[in-house]
């Protein structure tokens, strides 16, 4: 396993986060197609880490992809997010994980739009939504 800055037990985060959270974060779950609260959701605002509250989108480039998921073509921050290479189900992926907590987001594929040509497919579980503009 990586090391991470924000390192906790199962046990800890157990406390801090919901069992979906849980899930997704720690277990590297995914939520159901079409059901997580930010699928359909393109209020103006900042998607921070639910985990450890880490910067991570923002609404400025996130987009209807139609696949079920939270959908992004860049990292608000790029450094706030690492990506590995993940052979899990039988398939090639490349995962997206918090750079902090190394808490699992979800995968980035190479089907977005303009102007990365990049589409990070997000679970709305792993993230925490707050609205209005950046300071
Ligand atoms: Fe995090």
């Amino acid at each position: 396993m990586d090391t991470f800055e924000i390192k906790k037990s199962d046990e800890e985060w157990r406390k801090l986060l919901s069992p979906v959270q849980f899930n997704i974060l720690r277990e590297k779950g995914t939520e159901h197609p079409y059901t997580g609260e930010y699928d359909k959701f393109f209020e103006e605002g900042t998607y921070y880490c639910a985990a450890c509250g880490t910067e991570l989108f923002t609404s400025k480039t996130k987009f209807n992809s139609g696949c079920g998921w939270p959908a992004f073509y860049e990292p608000s921050i790029n450094k706030n997010i690492v990506k590995k290479r993940d052979v899990s189900h039988g398939m090639m992926r490349i995962e997206v994980m918090c750079a902090k907590c190394g808490g699992h987001l979800g995968h980035v594929f190479e089907d977005g739009p303009e102007p990365t040509g990049l589409r990070y497919c997000i679970n709305s579980g792993s993230l925490r939504f707050e609205a209005g503009k950046k300071k």
